[in-house]
């Protein structure tokens, strides 16, 4: 039940006290599906409350969410606010937004983690992946070496939901400096 291990601090590295297995997971998928925006998680994020909708920054055809389930604390995903499935589907102004955002992602979290490096892509279906395929998300997974720095330390835990909150409040104002 110590400190050690904990690495460089950072701000993400003293938010976060990493735990997927921490994380209870419910079941929130609905009767309907993702299929259908009534029952889409990135069309209902934006229109919720910043604590539960986790929206990081909001642009005009697209918008930054952290994800509930994160590989790594920080992580992100971009999503248009139209209910699409395929990157085809994008039109001129939300491809070149999806693409400002990431870049804008990657830095923000490079500024208050300082992230080694980052995973960024798409699953296009689910055969290839993708939890909700029927809208569109672009990951953005911030790494660190070994990625060990961020494992459970026991003791020091927080419940998930406020983590995430304070994560977002963090990005978020980052985002806007
Ligand atoms: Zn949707």
């Amino acid at each position: 039940m110590g400190e050690q291990g904990v690495g460089q601090p950072d701000g993400l590295d003293r938010l976060w006290t990493p735990h997927r297995m921490a994380y209870v997971k419910g079941d929130n998928r609905p009767p309907e599906g993702y299929g259908r925006p009534s029952g889409c998680p990135f069309c209902l994020a934006p229109q919720r409350p910043e604590d539960e909708g986790l929206v990081v920054a909001r642009g005009e055809s697209v918008f930054a969410v952290l994800n509930l389930y994160p590989y790594n604390p920080g992580h992100l995903m971009i999503c248009p606010y139209r209910h699409v499935a395929d990157y085809t589907d994008l039109d001129e102004a939300e491809t070149v937004e999806l693409a400002r955002f990431t870049q804008r992602a990657m830095r923000v979290i490079r500024s208050v983690s300082g992230a080694h490096g980052f995973n960024l892509g798409m699953n296009q279906g689910e055969l290839a992946g993708a939890g909700i395929a029927a809208h569109l998300h672009q990951h953005v997974v911030p790494r660190w070496g070994g990625d060990t720095n961020f494992m459970p330390v026991i003791g020091r835990t927080k419940v998930l939901p406020q983590l995430l909150a304070d994560t977002r409040s963090l990005l978020a104002a980052a985002w806007e400096g």
